[in-house]
């Protein structure tokens, strides 16, 4: 292994750093948004971008958006976020991930990674080899898929949406547009099944979206078109950037409430959807969800699955209030939302008390995959 890094200053960013291993082949950035409130924990997205720049602006964006998460879910963490430029398909490699692991160490626990897109449970088990700093696995003192946890905060937001709006929260008829039937949207389309939504879903995989589809008595829409729907809630749970000045004048919702990351493109776009009168329910309040459940597998009596769902449970009201707040002040959801993390990264609010326990670490070779 021969571990390359230089620093990129980046303005308001506490530290950005690329990491570059000839012998692995790893290219990767680590960014550090901000740890005020607690070290940095976020995940890993392993992704073959096309230009350095694109992952540095992606990785950029995620971290910043792990500090508004965190803040507004009160874990007592901070905001960060790595990336590997590589297709995991074919180019992840225990060597890759090995020096990776390396790569994060150098950071000394500010910051902590965990699965993203990507990147598996089982990668984080070979990333454990070389670093304690990382979580979210799946043995029995693990924390699991946090997908389950993402959904079902998900879940409780759209009920926060349909009781701001409507002032009940039954599910019952109303029309659901879901993009994305991975690993968060499909749980996600469960939960709304049982409950009696009418369901429009999409994705780019035909075959999940076929099998959905059929168990769920969904109707299908195509990529193109699924934003555009007619729907009560439009439930996003694939990519980034989807509203846009571009999207918003052609959304017919009356609700955005779900789980992608950074949906809006600008920070703007959320007076656009307000000026059109749909209710944006902010995705760092909305998807905290996974956040919650992988950050108790660092607790120090261990990872205990109520504790993560009584968290999770609070996302309900948390939306209720940033709703009201919006309305009252006159001002879009995302500034309600940012405007009260704001506050508690200024004032140290819900600062982490506590030391985090990082239990698995050297984990055995025998216990992770290899490929
Ligand atoms: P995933 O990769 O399992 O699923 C994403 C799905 O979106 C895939 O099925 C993919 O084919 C589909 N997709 C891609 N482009 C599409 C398009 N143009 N139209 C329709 N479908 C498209 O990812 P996931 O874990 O389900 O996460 C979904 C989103 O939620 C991501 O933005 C992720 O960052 C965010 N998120 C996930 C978690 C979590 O716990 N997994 C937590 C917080 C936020």
């Amino acid at each position: 292994m021969n571990l390359k890094q230089e620093e990129i200053e980046i303005a308001d960013y506490e530290k950005v750093v690329k990491f570059t291993d000839a012998d692995s082949g790893l290219t990767a950035i680590i960014a550090v948004h901000n740890t005020d409130l607690g070290p940095g924990l976020g995940g890993t997205r392993i992704y073959p971008y096309k230009k350095f720049e694109d992952a540095l602006t992606d990785v950029l964006r995620l971290s910043k958006g792990m500090t508004y998460k965190a803040g507004m879910a009160q874990v007592g963490l901070g905001g960060a976020k790595s990336v590997i430029i590589a297709d995991p398909k074919t180019e992840k490699t225990p060597e890759l991930l090995h020096a990776f692991g390396e790569a994060v160490n150098t950071f000394h626990g500010t910051y902590i990674c965990a699965e993203d897109v990507g990147c598996t449970p089982e990668d984080i088990e070979i990333i454990l080899q070389k670093t304690k700093y990382a979580c979210g696995v799946h043995n029995l003192r693990g924390s699991g898929n946090p997908s389950a946890y993402t959904a079902w905060g998900t879940f409780l937001g759209i009920k926060s949406a349909l009781m701001h709006l409507e002032n009940h929260t039954s599910l019952e008829g109303k029309t659901f547009a879901i993009q994305g039937v991975g690993s968060v949207g499909r749980r996600l389309i469960e939960l709304l099944f049982w409950e009696g939504a009418q369901l429009i879903i999409s994705d780019i995989d035909d075959a999940a979206v076929a099998r959905c589809a059929h168990q769920y008595a969904a109707k299908v829409a195509a990529p193109d078109e699924i934003l555009y729907v007619d729907c009560d809630i439009l439930a996003p749970c694939a990519l980034g950037g989807v509203f846009n000045e571009e999207t918003i004048p052609n959304l017919r919702c009356k609700a955005i409430a779900g789980a992608a990351n950074n949906q809006l493109l600008n920070e703007s776009d959320a007076d656009l959807l307000s000026k059109r009168g749909i209710l944006y329910a902010p995705d760092f309040v909305i998807n905290a969800g996974g956040l919650i459940n992988v950050m108790h597998e660092l607790s120090p009596d261990g990872y205990q699955a109520p504790r993560a769902r009584e968290m999770t449970k609070k996302i309900y009201q948390q939306l209720i209030d940033i709703f009201e707040i919006a309305k009252q002040k006159k001002i879009s959801t995302h500034q309600a939302a940012v405007s009260i993390v704001d506050h508690r990264l200024e004032h140290g609010i819900g600062k982490r008390s506590e030391e985090l326990f990082f239990r698995f670490a050297p984990i055995e070779p025998s216990h992770a995959l290899t490929s």
